[in-house]
């Protein structure tokens, strides 16, 4: 990427979300880059959550400057923005939150220090995809969003990551959080639909890199690493390769998960909703990136590699053998051995 990076010495960078889960990502990679970097809490007192606040604290360890306060202030933000010279703000605020953000982007214009903004996408591009509601509702407050930052002229990158690597667990809004099943496989549709995969740390980094690129601006990066490239009877067969064992496989229809999904209740409906969009109607891959205001991130970063769906199941034989530290951690067979004697039997 020489000689397309925008000078960003002279300016900061504030990650909004930080303490969140993909939040936490992004502003990991930004302290790993060296960057001046703020992060905003909501509220860093004795009544936050715990593990919020031990995330914060965290990322003070590692250098963050936090701050505390809401993006609902508009009059904070602007003080924050301009007296801490933010050139650079990106956001990953919760499903929630999303319209939040439209206080942010009037301090933004008012500090007028900002040359680039990342309102909180991290999904699939929402202007392409057209999910069954509740997830829909969620892409209409993403889509107003972006149409605001247009309208106002700020410069901006849409950060399409689609899914975080991880076995996509379709009532969890944390998929990757949980290791893939030792029962059974729940197989969506005929499991035979592609989607993109991309771990966690590598979202922060290509999004931190895409942050501060000449390239980037007015454009969506999409995140479609052909090593992740990966169906769910794939992805079955991988586990079933680490944990050396073969597992049922359960279909679970359409019908079953537009069902959740008519449920309406947050977040799981919406999750049922993604995971339809992506396991059933394949939207990740049923649209080409145009290189105008589109472009993969894989085309702006080649010698850049992403962290593979294999490595990210070797991550999650070792957390199924927590004792274990580094030094005595056994072999992928040894451990594949032992999971197999945590695998809960299959039901008959
Ligand atoms: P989380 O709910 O985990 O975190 C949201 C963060 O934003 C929290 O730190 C929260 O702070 C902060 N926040 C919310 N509102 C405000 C505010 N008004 N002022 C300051 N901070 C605020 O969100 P996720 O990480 O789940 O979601 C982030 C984005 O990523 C969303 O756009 C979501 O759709 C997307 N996503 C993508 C996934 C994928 O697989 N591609 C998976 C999950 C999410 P507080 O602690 O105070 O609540």
């Amino acid at each position: 990427a020489a000689g397309h990076e925008l000078a960003p010495t002279t300016g900061a960078t504030l990650v909004v979300g930080g303490t969140g889960y993909i939040g936490r990502f992004v502003a990991e990679a930004g302290l790993a880059l060296g960057h001046a970097l703020y992060v905003l809490v909501r509220t860093f007192g004795p009544l936050v959550c715990p593990s919020r606040a031990a995330t914060a604290a965290a990322l003070r360890e590692k250098g963050a400057i936090i701050l505390e306060g809401s993006v609902n202030d508009k009059d904070f933000m602007e003080k924050t923005l301009r007296e801490n010279n933010i050139h650079v703000v990106i956001s990953a605020v919760g499903g929630e939150t999303i319209l939040d953000q439209l206080c942010l982007l009037d301090a933004i214009l008012a500090a007028g220090t900002v040359k680039r903004f990342l309102p909180s996408e991290f999904g699939h591009d929402i202007d392409k995809a057209n999910p069954v509601e509740p997830a829909l509702s969620l892409y209409n407050r993403k889509r107003r969003v972006r149409r605001a930052v247009e309208a106002a002229g700020v410069p901006y990158t849409y950060i399409c990551c689609n899914s975080i690597a991880g076995w996509p667990y379709h009532d969890n809004k944390h998929p990757s959080k949980a290791a893939p099943p030792l029962d059974r496989f729940v197989i969506y549709g005929d499991g035979s639909v592609r989607a993109f995969f991309v771990a966690g740390s590598d979202i922060g980094k290509f999004t931190m890199r895409s942050a501060f690129d000449s390239r980037t601006v007015n454009r969506a990066v999409h995140f479609r690493p052909s090593c992740n490239f990966i169906s769910m009877n794939e992805m079955a067969s991988l586990w079933e390769r680490k944990i050396g064992r073969t597992l049922p496989r359960v279909s679970f229809t359409e019908e079953d998960l537009l069902a959740i999904a008519k449920e309406n209740e947050i977040p799981t409906s919406i999750v049922a909703a993604l995971t339809h969009d992506i396991f059933i109607l394949g939207c990740q891959s049923n649209y080409s990136v145009d290189g105008v205001k589109d472009v993969e991130v894989s085309c702006l970063y080649p010698d850049m590699a992403f962290r593979t769906l294999d490595d990210c199941f070797s991550d999650y034989i070792s957390s199924l053998l927590p004792h274990q530290t580094r030094e005595t951690r056994p072999s992928a067979a040894a451990a594949a051995a032992t999971v197999d004697q945590l695998a809960v039997p299959p039901a008959t």
